[in-house]
């Protein structure tokens, strides 16, 4: 079920704890000279429909959220931001009204590194007010790590950006979106010995030309396999968040 394509009395027919409500997020920002910066919401809209489209009676997909919390970027241009504290507050009043409506499985789904932990501040915002309700949120990315990395040919095994990953998946869904003659790789500058030190740089700081990872081993074939994976796996998770008990 698509909740943006149907009325409140349709809705209001649909089981509450039946159901699960998929809330895609994103963001509106710079992916390096190759990509345009609809990307995020490009990709994780094709994930979350295709996670739709094979549980059409369990999952009630709403509009992609496309405003982030993407300041890191901001020194590029071309980005569209909330604050930290804005996002935070914009997920919570995103399920509040839902919540209140009575749905008991939420699940947040992010494409968008900037939201992970706004994501999760917002839950365990809501959390305390909602003890008795279902309430989850993912990257795609996470939720398919081990099957990304195992379809991925650079030495880069997770998610970067503008990276292998995002533009496969763009060169397969969205072609008219890749500049194939800008694409140039942007390899991270890792330094082994600070391994599990997260530091507070923005993209300038981190990056060559905005992107991280290695673009020029796209191919829109590895984009649908990554697709095709990140759905199962979101197929996966949704089907056993609805199997759940809810808690009390
Ligand atoms: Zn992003």
């Amino acid at each position: 079920m698509k909740f943006h394509e149907m009325t409140f009395p349709e809705l209001r027919l649909v089981s509450r704890a039946g159901a699960l409500v998929l809330a895609p997020i994103a963001a509106v920002e710079q992916h390096s000279r190759h990509l345009a910066v609809l990307t995020d919401t490009v990709l994780v809209s094709a994930v979350a429909e295709g996670v739709e489209r094979r549980l059409p009676d369990s999952v009630v997909l709403l509009p992609t959220l496309w405003f982030g919390a993407s300041h890191h970027h901001l020194r590029f241009g071309a980005t569209l931001s909330a604050t930290v504290d804005v996002h935070i507050d914009l997920l919570c009043d995103l399920l509040t009204p839902l919540l209140d409506d009575g749905w008991q499985r939420v699940l947040l789904l992010n494409g968008h590194g900037g939201n992970i932990d706004t994501m999760q501040i917002a839950l365990r915002r809501l959390q305390p007010r909602y003890r008795d309700r279902i309430l989850g949120a993912a990257s795609y990315w996470d939720l398919a790590a081990a099957e990304l990395s195992a379809l991925a040919e650079g030495p880069r095994k997770t998610m970067g950006h503008a990276c292998e990953f995002e533009t496969s998946m763009m060169l397969a869904l969205r072609p008219d979106l890749v500049r194939r003659d800008q694409i140039r790789d942007d390899p991270p500058r890792e330094d082994a010995a600070l391994r599990g030190l997260y530091l507070a740089e923005d993209m300038k700081q981190r990056t060559d030309h905005g992107a991280v990872g290695y673009p020029e081993l796209a191919t829109a074939e590895k984009g649908l396999a990554f697709l095709a994976a990140a759905v199962a796996r979101t197929v996966e998770v949704v089907e056993a968040l609805l199997r759940r008990k809810l808690p009390e």
